[in-house]
């Protein structure tokens, strides 16, 4: 209101506060809605990456207790048609093992405990650092949490959306060798690719190894070197009506990052307790316990992934990292993007992206097309080549036979000539026969 307008006569408007006979049952919202997710389940798309042999599938069967092999799976994805492997686009054979070769390799099993079923998938990117150079082992991996954003944007774009499949990725363990010395140059450049694409957990793979005073140091310097490349790790959130202990138990998960893990496969028995297995390294020396807090991280990690923040890892996926993703490829499309918080919805605005969307859809698989197109041709190309040559090879060696045969039938020509000559030399001529009938 502008100062001194003059108000129209207003009736007095009392608030009356009632207080509610009986029971009405919105204050059992919560449960129901805790209910609903139970019923429904729970989703965890989990991206697993390190070096082959540190320790992703020990680690994984220990934090959800089963048996994954995720090296024995059907779901491979590989980069390039079988028939090009080994292969690169100028047909050439390229040296394997020198250069990075990473695969996609996904895993999904719905485990149950105490009636609430967790849907889990592990995407594991095997060849990832194996390889002598390494450079750009990234590529396959961001283009991989792409395609899942842009499958999303698909279906959120749907008439009949079903945006349940949730085929986001919502978190990356990445697997630290335990060197104790300094992070490599092939971690920091996946971690500075992948911070804001997804969830950053990294991990100190078989921490056994190191003594307690070289995880400290470590995790020193490796956080040192996140905060030189300005690497963002994920951060708990903490709200305004947290209380103290939930504030401590945020920023204690936080703190401890990089986690300093162990895993195992085996059960051994509980050194407290002889009737009891627990799952275990047994070393000459004694037993590492996967899961006794004072002995590695790996408890904070199962309480950070599962426990206590599954709902925060999959809000800040959809809230932060995917509508980053989202408005800066529409922005890329040059679709304005509004991005206050109160965005009315517009129609024509939506029927815009849309279009604009399945215009860059299909300029995609146009440009995909050609590409194939252009690849048969070459290679068609080639073999028309090979079998041109091979023909003109075949051609000219018939013409050297013939010309042979040619030469070779001349010759008895020349001889047969020569011998009748020579014939009709020595014989004198015989007098020509009269004939009878004249
Ligand atoms: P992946 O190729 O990364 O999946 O590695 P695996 O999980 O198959 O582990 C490779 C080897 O490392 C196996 O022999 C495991 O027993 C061993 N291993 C796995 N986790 C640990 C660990 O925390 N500490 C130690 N010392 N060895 C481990």
């Amino acid at each position: 209101l502008n100062e001194g307008q003059i108000l129209p006569d207003q009736p007095d408007i009392k608030i009356i506060n009632r207080q509610i006979n009986g029971y009405v049952g919105f204050a059992n919202l919560p449960k129901q809605w805790h209910r609903k997710s139970i019923k429904n389940g729970f989703s965890l798309n989990l991206l697993c990456v390190g070096k082959g042999g540190i320790g992703k599938t020990t680690l994984i069967n220990s934090l959800f207790n089963e048996n994954f092999d995720i090296k024995d799976n059907n779901n491979i994805i590989p980069e390039k048609p079988l028939d090009l492997a080994n292969e690169d686009e100028h047909g050439n054979e390229t040296d394997e093992g020198l250069h990075s070769n990473v695969k996609i390799e996904t895993i999904t099993k719905t485990i149950e405990e105490n009636g609430v079923r967790l849907k889990l998938t592990v995407v594991d990117a095997p060849g990832f650092g194996d390889a002598i150079d390494n450079t750009n082992a990234w590529e396959p991996i961001i283009k991989e949490i792409n395609s899942r954003y842009d499958q999303y944007l698909d279906s959120e774009n749907k008439i009949n959306r079903n945006l349940n499949d949730d085929n986001r990725i919502h978190a990356c363990l990445y697997f630290i060798e335990p060197t104790a010395h300094w992070l490599k140059q092939i971690d920091l450049e996946f971690c500075s690719m992948i911070h804001e694409k997804c969830n950053l957990i990294p991990v100190i793979a078989k921490s056994d190894i190191l003594t307690d005073e070289e995880i400290i140091r470590f995790k020193e310097r490796i956080n040192k070197q996140f905060v030189e490349r300005n690497i963002q790790t994920f951060k708990p959130p903490v709200y305004k009506l947290d209380d103290k202990e939930t504030i401590d138990v945020a920023n204690k998960l936080y703190e401890s990052l990089p986690y300093a893990v162990v895993g195992s496969n085996d059960f051994v028995t509980d050194p407290t307790n002889p009737e009891k297995t627990i799952r275990g390294r047994e070393y000459p020396w004694g037993i590492i316990e996967v899961e006794n807090e004072s002995q590695s991280d790996f408890i904070l990690l199962r309480d950070l992934l599962i426990k206590q923040y599954l709902e925060e890892l999959h809000e800040r996926t959809n809230n932060v990292l995917y509508e980053n993703y989202r408005s800066e490829k529409l922005i890329n499309l040059g679709i304005k993007q509004d991005n206050s918080v109160f965005k009315e919805f517009d129609p024509n605005m939506r029927q815009e992206e849309e279009k604009k969307l399945h215009e860059a859809k299909l300029a995609k698989l146009e440009a995909e097309m050609k590409n194939v197109f252009q690849l048969k041709v070459s290679e068609k190309e080639k073999k028309l080549q090979k079998s041109e040559t091979e023909l003109f090879a075949r051609h000219k060696e018939m013409k050297d036979k013939l010309t042979k045969q040619l030469k070779a039938l001349e010759e008895k020509k020349h001889q047969l000539e020569m011998s009748i000559q020579s014939q009709a030399q020595s014989s004198p001529a015989q007098p020509k026969k009269k004939g009878f009938l004249r």
